[in-house]
């Protein structure tokens, strides 16, 4: 059986820079906390818990006192950095830049759209720690969407201004604006295209794995996506693959691989999401070579 590992798949720059900050900062001996877990990927926290890395949910930080904090890539609000400045706690910065620089970009638009009465609107998931980020830039004045039947959210009247969050589909962004478009048409707006200004802010480390990957899924009898079950582009990523490729198979670890899916199969393609390591793939590779020996 042939077992090929897509050359795209692993992280993704930010969260190698933020596992890299992490790593940096353990191995000087320094008790570092991170403000959520640093990726979304349990087998990843679990090594770096092994290197002394604690994870910290929100209360336990608001309690934290004179200590070391990592923000993640995901990025915080501005409310995390005013708790760290009263509980006198040294944050080691490692949001993603591209996280940053919309976030600034979120907030420029927030001055703008208060001179005409109109409406900050992000395309993401509730609850996703980028998205809170996010939302804070707008001081929870923000309108957050996450599908067509949100859409009921905005006042298609008065002028908006679209971001979406970095890991989300470009096609469904795609689909959301034409149906805000719509919508705005229906409710008399005359030229919509001056009413609804879009952001392109999906990440190009997710965007241009999406055209390969399809290409990739097609390549292979079957498909091994692995993924952390809590990474939003990693639910996005495998949809991508299986919809290309009805074999595609969801894994967090090599434990869940279940042989009988390479019965009669010749060629199997692992690839991942951006917050997947490297490692673990390698080590989902061994498991299915395994098999393939056993066979
Ligand atoms: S997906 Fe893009 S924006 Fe998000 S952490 Fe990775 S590089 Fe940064």
């Amino acid at each position: 059986m042939k077992i090929e590992i897509d050359g795209n798949s692993g992280f993704c720059f930010g969260v190698r820079n933020a596992v890299e900050i992490a790593e940096e900062s353990l191995l000087r001996g320094e008790k570092v906390y991170s403000l959520g877990p640093i990726v979304h990927n349990d087998m990843e926290v679990k090594r770096l818990l092994s290197l002394g890395l604690i994870s910290i949910n929100n209360d336990e930080f608001r309690n934290l006192k004179n200590s070391k904090v990592l923000i993640r890539a995901h990025g915080e609000p501005p409310e995390t950095y005013q708790i760290a400045n009263e509980n006198n706690l040294t944050i080691i910065e490692a949001t993603c830049p591209i996280v940053k620089k919309l976030q600034s970009k979120i907030r420029r638009a927030m001055n703008e759209t208060h001179k005409c009465a109109g409406q900050i609107v992000i395309y993401g998931k509730p609850g996703h720690a980028e998205v809170i980020g996010l939302m804070g830039q707008t001081r929870g004045e923000g309108i957050v969407i996450s599908g067509p039947a949100d859409l009921g959210k905005i006042d298609m009247k008065k002028p908006v201004c679209l971001f979406s969050q970095t890991t989300m589909s470009v096609k469904a962004y795609e689909e959301i604006v034409g149906l805000i478009r719509e919508k705005m048409r229906a409710g008399g707006i005359k030229e919509p295209e001056k009413s609804l200004i879009v952001h392109k802010t999906i990440c190009g480390q997710v965007s241009n794995r999406e055209p390969d990957l399809q290409k990739f899924a097609r390549e292979h009898e079957v498909i091994i996506f692995v993924s952390g079950k809590e990474s939003s582009n990693g639910k996005m990523l495998f949809n991508v693959c299986k919809k290309i490729n009805p074999q595609t198979y969801f894994v967090s670890t090599p434990g869940e691989i279940d042989r009988m899916w390479f019965e009669g199969i010749n060629t199997v393609g692992i690839c991942g999401a951006t917050s997947t390591p490297k490692w673990l793939i390698e080590n989902i590779r061994d498991a299915i070579s395994k098999i393939s020996e056993q066979k």
